[in-house]
């Protein structure tokens, strides 16, 4: 082996974020398979590491992404009419949605996937439905858009968990898609195809499960056939963002979203309820018996005016809570964390709602970070996640010069990350083995901030 080889495979950091707290001179040796081989704290420094200056922390997955809304992030802050809410929200959304050309959404991407490595994510799943053609036609290979965000992940090195999306019909009452909804089209057999040909793909960094769009955009039929014999591998679902969906749902079936499908499905721990805003206290519990977790994405769901779920009910009760990023307005867990705490804070007038000092946890960071970390892991198909022996071999490196941690005390070092703001990205980002940020920058030799000004360029002229 040479010198530089095992440089790459043994690092040494000063403090690691192991176990749900800090632990000191912490030895981490990098299998040949990109996963922790070892992790050691109270440990030397060994004469052929490769020390690290700072802190680390594991990397997060994002949970919930639709990578062509970045192309729309800052875009739709402009009131046009009388009212403004989610679904006219979404009326300008799926005009970029029919426009983007595969080109288009590779660059996006490419660009969305360095800023969430720069923000500290080292795995995104992606909920994917953008399928077809323009027109509604598929492309003549049906994956063709998976493989552009396949692409885009590769060039910058991080992690992809890609979800193809169950989506045949506009609402309950409505069998059809909308026109305008046309490049979503996909049925139960197509959605098992596009996620066997991501698998069959066998590329690095990258998995595979499978999405219902929402109960509202998929037949009870359908999801059962999606569901028959699937095997075990990460099932989405958007579920409750929204009070009109839940009311809808009631009208429909006479159950809420939750409620349905803790009563319909066999809900497990395979099971993401992406946006579970609106749940009562029986479905949460529902929730809880049943293994599955839930995706809460905070910036979003602010953006969006779809209300404040009951973090507090969902800690409570150890239901997995992974956070995704979903529209991208914002593309740095911190600011995830911070804001599924301020909007407790807001509601209830307190403050450290999430903290359970009790349970020796008075940190509401710490609390956070712990249940996002799993859970995230969980989300995207990974059996071990963070920083132990067996996971895959992901971190993150603290700048520590940062303006938002200068002075700060080593053991409130993840406080000030999470809630003094705003801090620059992480400096070093290492996946799998392999540095994909260094010093604050995406490490592959690509143009992907040029390529997406193009992009954008090109789909807002005129706009
Ligand atoms: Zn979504």
């Amino acid at each position: 082996m040479t010198r530089a080889e095992a440089q790459r495979e043994l690092l040494w950091a000063p403090r690691a974020w192991i176990d749900g707290r800090w632990q000191e001179r912490v030895l981490l040796r990098v299998g040949a398979d990109g996963h922790w081989a070892e992790i050691a704290p109270d440990t030397p420094v060994p004469p052929q590491a490769e020390v690290l200056g700072a802190a680390v922390l594991p990397g997060l997955v994002d949970a919930h992404s639709h990578a062509f809304q970045r192309a729309f992030a800052g875009l739709s802050e402009r009131r046009e009419h009388e009212h403004d809410d989610f679904w006219s929200w979404r009326e300008r959304m799926y005009r970029v949605a029919l426009r983007i050309t595969p080109q288009q959404l590779q660059a996006v991407a490419a660009q969305l996937y360095a800023e969430l490595l720069r923000g500290g994510y080292t795995q995104v799943c992606e909920f994917h439905y953008l399928q077809h053609r323009s027109d509604g036609r598929p492309y003549d290979d049906p994956a063709a858009l998976s493989w552009e965000l396949a692409d885009a992940a590769a060039e910058v090195g991080i992690g992809l968990t890609l979800l193809p999306v169950l989506y045949e019909r506009a609402g309950f009452a409505l069998p059809e898609l909308r026109d305008d909804q046309r490049r979503f089209a996909t049925h139960d057999h197509s959605v098992r195809a596009l996620q066997r040909a991501v698998q069959a793909g066998r590329r690095p960094l990258l998995n595979s499960g499978v999405a219902i769009h929402s109960l509202r955009a998929a037949a009870p039929a359908s999801i059962a056939r999606l569901l028959d014999g699937l095997g075990d591998m990460p099932v989405h679902i958007h579920v409750a963002e929204q009070t009109a969906e839940v009311d809808d749902c009631l009208k429909a079936t006479g159950q809420r979203p939750i409620e349905w499908l803790a009563t319909h499905t066999a809900l497990d721990a395979r099971w993401q309820l992406v946006h579970a805003t609106h749940a009562t206290q029986a479905e949460i519990d529902a929730v809880a018996r049943s293994g599955a977790g839930v995706v809460i994405c905070p910036s979003t769901e602010a953006n969006l005016g779809d209300g404040l779920t009951d973090i507090p009910a969902w800690l409570h009760a150890g239901v997995p809570l992974a956070i995704g990023s979903d529209s991208h307005v914002t593309r740095d867990w911190r600011e995830e964390l911070r804001w599924l705490e301020y909007g407790q804070r807001l509601q209830l007038r307190q403050r450290n709602v999430v903290a359970a000092p009790a349970q020796g946890q008075p940190s509401s960071a710490a609390r956070l970070l712990g249940r996002a970390l799993g859970a995230g892991g969980r989300a995207a198909g990974f059996a071990r996640w963070g920083l132990m022996a067996g996971a895959r071999a992901d971190l993150l490196v603290i700048d520590s010069a940062d303006d938002a941690l200068l002075g700060v005390p080593d053991e409130r070092l993840l406080d000030a990350l999470v809630f003094s703001s705003p801090g620059g990205p992480f400096r070093d980002v290492l996946v799998a083995g392999r540095w994909a940020v260094r010093d604050g920058r995406v490490t592959a030799p690509v143009t992907v901030g040029a390529r997406f000004a193009e992009a954008m360029q090109q789909l807002w002229s005129g706009a």
